[in-house]
């Protein structure tokens, strides 16, 4: 739009309380709480990549401005960004589940975050897709990944998922949501755990991703100067 349009369409909003933008604060909301502007300039990937046998469809990449914004949602508790961050999973292909299912925090994180980031996202998702979301899932506490290498997140076995109603069925096909994928070995046990206790499909989003290559073969690598 022209630049003149939208500082009219910025002003008028202005004038008539609409509420702006939420990242320039100039131009009124046309893409959940983003103008159509800022919506457009997002790092956008809306692709698939396939991490240790589990499918994730990543919204952006982890870049300016998604990085700031899901730090400042995760750590700060900005729950007002929680509709822009899922504006990206709804972007993405919507997939064929029974449940969606935020991964889960540890109860000892929990407490200290006071809430799951994800689960937030998760929400917010399966309303607007009209899916069930589940709550089955609890996690024991372990180590920390954030700040591990690679090799020691790997090697971190501490944690460890468990059905909080061993009573209840697993859904049959499984959305896993998560905000960032890293390495994704926590997506990748998640969805162990929930195949080996009956769900017969799952696949993931995450808003925001860096990572590109998912499983690439050993003698690929090797081969790379
Ligand atoms: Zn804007």
């Amino acid at each position: 739009m022209p630049v003149y349009k939208a500082l009219l369409a910025g002003l008028l909003a202005r004038l008539s309380g609409r509420e702006l933008c939420r990242l320039c604060q100039l131009y009124p909301m046309t893409h959940g709480p983003v103008c159509e502007g800022c919506h457009t300039d997002l790092p956008w990937r809306r692709d698939r990549v396939h991490v240790q046998g589990v499918a994730i469809q990543v919204a952006h990449h982890y870049a300016w401005p998604i990085d700031r914004l899901i730090h400042l949602h995760k750590y700060q508790g900005r729950l007002e960004l929680t509709p822009l961050l899922a504006d990206g999973l709804r972007a993405l292909e919507r997939p064929d589940v029974d449940a969606v299912l935020a991964v889960p925090l540890s109860d000892r994180r929990l407490v200290e975050r006071g809430f799951n980031q994800s689960h937030e996202l998760a929400k917010v998702f399966a309303h607007h897709a009209q899916i069930a979301l589940w709550t089955g899932v609890g996690r024991r506490a372990g180590m920390r990944q954030q700040g591990l290498s690679r090799s020691e997140r790997l090697g971190n076995l501490d944690d460890a998922f468990a059905l909080l109603h061993p009573d209840q069925p697993v859904p049959a096909r499984i959305l896993l949501i998560d905000d960032v994928l890293t390495t994704g070995t926590t997506l990748a046990r998640l969805a162990d755990f929930l195949r080996a206790s009956g769900a017969v499909h799952v696949e993931a989003m995450v808003v925001a991703s860096n990572q590109q290559q998912g499983d690439m073969p050993v003698a690929k690598l090797l081969a790379m100067p």
